[in-house]
């Protein structure tokens, strides 16, 4: 790769600050990069859903140093209720059977504790953060990168990363629109927080018709419960998300005459101040990178919550594409080889979501719901999910990680200048 701005291995611009964006500035900064991340929020948000990390991904986790703080902060999840329209309980399943979690080395922990650790740690290195401002547009002349930011700020960059999200800037610009990379699983989703007087503890309740589910969820013993809505629809609603009345009254219609708890989430929903509604949804891309620009994480491969898998994707996924960056002087070759080793992993990943998930937490159909219910009283009489949950536990941890510990000797110890040295040094976090 070219020197970089500082002289160090080259400067790579990241956008987005959640999972996938500080663990690849972390590996980056490591191997001696030149560091900015460009995040449209005012800063790293806290808190959300729970999320996991499992298999590979807790070994990259150990890499990084963080496994004492990411097991600190595990919620301990339990177990899901299963409740019928009068509130009565069909079913209980402890999550580690529905998940393939390996107790005691898998991790649990909220959205926002993972990516408070990850930028916590990079501010110690000499990460650049911008926060408040995106990528306007991507120049690419095949020797760098120009990136004019919504700020009005304009930067040269050797290598630019999309580490943000499901709805990439950095995808649409440079690969195009997202419906030709979205691959829509049929359900829409609600979820919100609610005031936690259900008694619920360590755990969730849930409660489902065809097509239509309800529940909610407490990490810990929270005061405050996560609460869902969700249902089936064949056709996407592309862009429902924008419009809040919308969503309100497709999700109201959908509910209309739902037992259990139901009119009081939809209650709660119409005043939350936190809703977040989308669909479920996949990226799928045939390739992830463009001359010098690469995709990671949910911008990527997204694999949806039905896999559980997308965080662990997306710390798995910076890591290899930050190892591969710092082993090769070209980034073409660096991201076919980060894709040639993460893709069957991905896709391996992304096919659990599409392998019955669906059906225990959403089901579609009667059929669905009855099929579920024998699992549940299966479960009672003593048989566990048995094939269902090894085969996914087998499918977290089936990438062996390389070691790039060859680019850590050559990199670790390179610095960039202080950061007041550096150009455009607008970091208003350090
Ligand atoms: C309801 C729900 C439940 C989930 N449950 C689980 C689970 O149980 N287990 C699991 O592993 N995963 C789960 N996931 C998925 C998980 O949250 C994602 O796969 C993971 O967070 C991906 O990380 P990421 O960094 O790639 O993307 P994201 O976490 O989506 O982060 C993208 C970042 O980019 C920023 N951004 C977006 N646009 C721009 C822009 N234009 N400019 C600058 N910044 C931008 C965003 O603000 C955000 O900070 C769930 C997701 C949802 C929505």
């Amino acid at each position: 790769m070219s020197k970089g701005k500082t002289g160090n291995r080259g400067s790579v611009l990241i956008s987005g600050a959640s999972i996938a964006g500080p663990a690849l500035a972390y590996w980056l900064d490591r191997y001696g990069f030149d560091v900015t991340v460009v995040e449209h929020a005012p800063s790293v948000r806290s808190g959300g859903y729970p999320i996991d990390v499992r298999g590979t991904a807790v070994d990259v986790i150990e890499r990084t140093g963080l496994l004492p703080q990411v097991e600190a902060a595990h919620i301990d999840t339990r177990e899901l209720k299963f409740v019928d329209a009068n509130g009565r309980v069909i079913g209980t399943l402890p999550v580690y059977e529905m998940t393939g979690n390996e107790i005691g080395r898998d991790v649990e922990l909220p959205r926002g504790a993972l990516a408070t650790l990850l930028y916590d740690q990079t501010r110690t290195g000499a990460v650049r953060y911008r926060f408040n401002d995106s990528i306007e547009s991507l120049e690419d002349d095949g020797s760098g990168v120009e990136a004019w930011f919504r700020s009005g700020a304009r930067e040269r960059y050797d290598v630019v990363i999309g580490a943000d999200g499901l709805h990439s800037r950095v995808r649409q610009l440079v690969f195009g629109p997202e419906e030709q990379f979205s691959h829509y699983l049929g359900f829409c989703f609600n979820i919100f927080s609610m005031p936690n007087d259900m008694g619920l503890s360590y755990g969730g309740i849930s409660y489902s018709e065809a097509g239509r589910s309800a529940g909610a969820f407490a990490v810990r013993d929270s005061k405050e419960v996560l609460a869902f809505l969700n249902f089936a629809t064949d056709e996407p609603p592309f862009g429902a998300n924008i419009d809040v009345e919308e969503q309100h009254k497709r999700t109201a219609t959908v509910f209309a005459d739902g037992g259990w708890e139901v009119p009081r989430l939809l209650e709660a929903m119409r005043h939350a101040k936190d809703l977040f509604f989308d669909t479920v949804s996949q990226i799928r891309m045939p390739a992830w990178s463009s001359q010098r620009v690469a995709l990671v994480g949910d911008a990527a491969f997204a694999p949806s919550f039905l896999s559980g898998q997308g965080t662990s994707l997306a710390l798995v996924g910076a890591y290899v594409l930050a190892g591969e960056l710092a082993s090769r002087d070209d980034p073409s070759e660096a991201f076919v080889a980060y894709e040639r080793i993460m893709r069957p992993f991905v896709e391996a990943n992304q096919a659990l979501a599409t392998k019955g998930n669906g059906s225990l937490f959403m089901p579609r159909t009667t059929q669905e719901v009855e099929a579920r219910n024998r699992i549940l009283a299966a479960f009672a009489a003593g048989e566990g999910l048995g094939a269902r949950k090894d085969h996914a536990r087998d499918v977290h941890s089936m990438l062996n990680l390389p070691d790039y510990r060859r680019g850590l000797e050559q990199g670790g110890s390179l610095r960039s200048s202080s950061p007041s040295d550096r150009p455009g040094s607008s970091n208003q976090d350090r």
